[in-house]
């Protein structure tokens, strides 16, 4: 079955001056597709976003949108809908005006105008505003009415740069479910700018992890978490737990490992690296099973250690362990009894050779 491809991204690069802000992106996203760029400040998301917009043009490569090359092709050609941090309304302008701007530009008849303009208002759940000013909404609500604006020419593609940071976290995440809702109600192929790794697990289909202008990983949300391509995708999404080692021993079973704090670890061979590596060593916070006491498992991954400090956090409790010279984050659904570990207790950790992650340390071989 063959594919429809809205956009296309080939070998796009993006200098300024000697700098390299976007190296070598290659992508192709679907039609329907939410695809978010993912990454630090300054990692290249906006630059690339505009060069999808065309308010920037790429120095090398080739955009194309549903199959039609676009260097060169200016913004307003591309059928594109856009919604930025700020709320780019028209303060003098009726929120109906506001919405019905690129209608009027576009010439759309009066009566089909109305009609879809109060169309889009209902889809942001907002109908009763269109005669107010935008100083007379909320900020959530304006960020709203910029959404409808930018949704009312029905464009091949959404482009949002990073929508909800100027929101408060409780509109920010009541915002986040809405436009989730709307982008699949609506089916309109959407890239999302975000620095947020919550807000893009949340909404994509697919997520382009980006780091100093280059493509780190690009994935579902499941295999950006699970399946990381590198240590900087493990560790800029979710939290873990770090230790430094080497690898001792690689056979058919998997890795043997041993921590810098003299713990002998097990690994699976998803990460092979050579025996002799100095790697850095991960497991997530959620993979580690705590006991109070040593039951005698089989288990390898199992660890003694004492509670520094227990925090509880509703849905979940959050243990800090001294284990040696480190100190492990371990994440646990809260029971009572979990909630009341006291500083000082001795615990044993465990964790499953299949949760941890291996990579080879920096200029070590
Ligand atoms: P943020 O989340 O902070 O917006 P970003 O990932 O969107 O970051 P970009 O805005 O794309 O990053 O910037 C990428 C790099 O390009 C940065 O180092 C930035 O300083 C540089 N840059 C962006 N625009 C220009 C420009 N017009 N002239 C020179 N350098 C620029």
């Amino acid at each position: 079955m063959s594919k429809n491809i809205d956009v296309e991204l080939r070998n796009i690069q993006k200098r300024f001056g000697s700098n390299v802000v976007v190296d070598n992106f290659n992508i192709q996203i679907e039609q329907g597709e939410c695809v978010s760029f993912l990454g630090p400040s300054g990692c290249g998301k906006t630059t690339t976003l505009n060069m999808i917009a065309g308010f920037l043009e790429p120095d090398q490569g080739e955009l194309l949108i549903k199959g039609k090359r676009m260097n060169g092709v200016p913004s307003n050609k591309r059928e594109l809908g856009m919604v930025f941090q700020t709320y780019s309304l028209f303060p003098h302008m009726t929120i109906f005006e506001n919405v019905a701007y690129g209608l009027k530009l576009r010439k759309v008849p009066k009566s089909e105008m109305t009609a879809r303009v109060n169309k889009v208002l209902e889809l942001v759940k907002l109908p009763h505003v269109a005669e107010r000013y935008p100083k007379q909404l909320s900020g959530g609500q304006r960020q709203r009415i910029a959404i409808a604006r930018a949704l009312v020419t029905e464009p091949t593609l959404l482009l949002l740069d990073e929508p909800l940071s100027n929101l408060d976290a409780k509109l920010r995440e009541e915002l986040r479910d809405e436009m989730k809702r709307l982008q699949q109600e609506i089916g309109v192929t959407t890239i999302f700018v975000t620095h947020d790794q919550e807000e893009a697990l949340y909404m994509s289909n697919r997520i382009v992890v980006l780091d100093h202008g280059k493509v780190e990983q690009i994935g579902t949300p499941w295999d950006i978490y699970n399946r990381p391509a590198s240590e900087f995708v493990h560790t800029f999404i979710g939290k873990s737990n770090r230790m430094l080692g080497v690898i001792e021993k690689v056979d058919d079973s998997g890795l043997r490992l041993r921590s810098d704090a003299g713990i002998q670890l097990f690994g699976d061979l998803r990460n092979k690296v050579g025996p002799g590596t100095s790697v850095s060593i991960y497991v997530r916070p959620e993979k580690i099973t705590l006991h109070r006491e040593n039951r005698g498992t089989s288990g390898v991954n199992r660890v003694n250690g004492t509670v520094k400090q227990t925090s509880f956090l509703g849905a979940y409790t959050e243990c800090e362990v001294e284990v040696g010279k480190y100190s492990i984050m371990v994440r646990m659904q809260s029971t009572q009894q979990e909630s009341a570990l006291a500083s000082g207790q001795e615990v044993y950790l465990e964790w499953k050779p299949e949760d941890v992650f291996v990579f080879p340390r920096e200029g070590q071989g």
